[in-house]
């Protein structure tokens, strides 16, 4: 890892955790937002908008107009007099959050941070010198339930992420904990391409440091996930995001004995990336579905720093050269590199496929 690979880390930790900071703020305050929108899924549209717009300014404030970022919002909604209220709500958190950095957030200046995100990731500066991507807010699901979600920023360059800070600010620090209980302050990932391991380190503002955290490495990983007797499955916690009743016919045949972790997000990735479990998998369960390049990039480059294969539901590698989508991809498989669980999953799933 170069000095310029952990000074780039560093901003994305920090702009992360401001913005988590925010989504946490935001999420204990889930009724009362709801009501000044009259909207049951305002508290989360106004944390996306700002999580996207800390994290945009961060980074523009690090790399100028050189920024390229492809995140997952656009101000449009914003924009509409109709979501004045919105507008309004989101302002005020970013105000009134003292880790956001914005006490003067005026609406122009946040509305723009937040379109500094539309870029697009086959322009030919993007091709050549790689692009940021960004989900603001993922497992939105899991935020209005009160549950697990990330925040998800990865560099993606030569169609591979080559740096990956995940933040969840509900999964417990303690991989011997319930990954399925709200731990806050939660914890921070972060990756580096070839470094061969990843820091994990509590999510908050003083901690963000890479200093302050410890490493995972494969054989860290491994030998916590291999005191169990079973195999672990996480998937999502959504029917609609993966064929669970497929995933189950797929583990019955691997280990009748496995056990699941449903969980919303890419916190999926960070728990098998510390060995709390032994595979995800993400079966297509509706025709046609692209996966978005921001729902993974960062939790795969956790995911295979920390000694796991990250490949699609049919063992290809994931392809993130293709645009917004994973457009040569179908669904998500991840399993340690070594031992063969990963061959043996993609040769059950393509069984059940055919
Ligand atoms: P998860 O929390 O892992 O269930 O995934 C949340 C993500 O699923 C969201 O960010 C959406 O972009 C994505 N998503 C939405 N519809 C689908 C679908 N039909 N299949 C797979 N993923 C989806
Ligand atoms: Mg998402």
């Amino acid at each position: 890892m170069t000095s310029t690979h952990t000074d780039a880390l560093a901003v994305m930790r920090n702009a992360v955790a401001s913005a988590a900071a925010v989504c946490s703020a935001v999420q204990s305050r889930l009724d009362s937002l709801r009501a000044i929108t009259k909207d049951d899924k305002s508290p989360v549209t106004i944390a996306d908008f700002a999580s996207q717009a800390i994290i945009a300014r961060a980074l523009r404030a690090a790399l100028g107009d050189d920024l390229l970022l492809v995140a997952e919002e656009t101000s449009a909604f914003l924009r509409d007099p109709a979501h004045a209220a919105h507008l309004d709500a989101a302002l005020t958190v970013l105000r009134e959050v003292p880790e956001a950095n914005w006490p003067r957030a005026t609406a122009e200046d946040f509305l723009s941070a937040i379109d500094a995100g539309a870029a697009d990731p086959l322009s030919p500066r993007a091709i050549g010198g790689g692009f940021f991507t960004l989900d603001p807010i993922d497992g939105t699901k899991g935020f209005l339930r009160g549950g697990q979600y990330a925040i998800a920023l990865a560099f993606v360059k030569d169609g591979h992420p080559q740096l990956a800070v995940m933040g969840c600010p509900n999964l417990a620090s303690d991989r011997t904990a319930s990954a399925e209980l709200p731990a806050p302050p939660g914890c921070v990932f972060a990756a580096c391409r070839g470094a061969g391991f990843v820091t994990q380190s509590p999510l908050t503002i003083a901690n963000a440091a890479p200093r302050d955290g410890h490493s995972l490495t494969p054989a860290i990983r491994a030998a916590f996930a291999g005191v169990r007797s079973h195999r672990v499955l996480a998937e999502s916690v959504e029917s609609a995001h993966s064929d669970q009743s497929a995933s189950a016919i797929i583990m019955r045949e691997v280990d009748p004995a496995y056990t699941l972790l449903r969980l919303d997000s890419q916190c999926k990735y960070a728990v098998v990336a510390r060995g709390q479990a032994d595979l995800y998998l993400r079966l297509p369960s509706k025709k046609g579905y692209i996966e978005r390049i921001w729902d993974h990039a960062a939790g795969a480059l956790i995911a295979q720093e920390a000694g796991c294969t990250v490949t699609d539901a049919l063992g290809a590698p994931l392809d993130f050269s293709r645009g917004r989508g994973l457009e040569s991809n179908k669904g998500i498989a991840v399993a340690p590199a070594g031992g063969g669980l990963h061959a043996s999953v993609i040769a059950a799933i393509r069984r059940h496929v055919s």
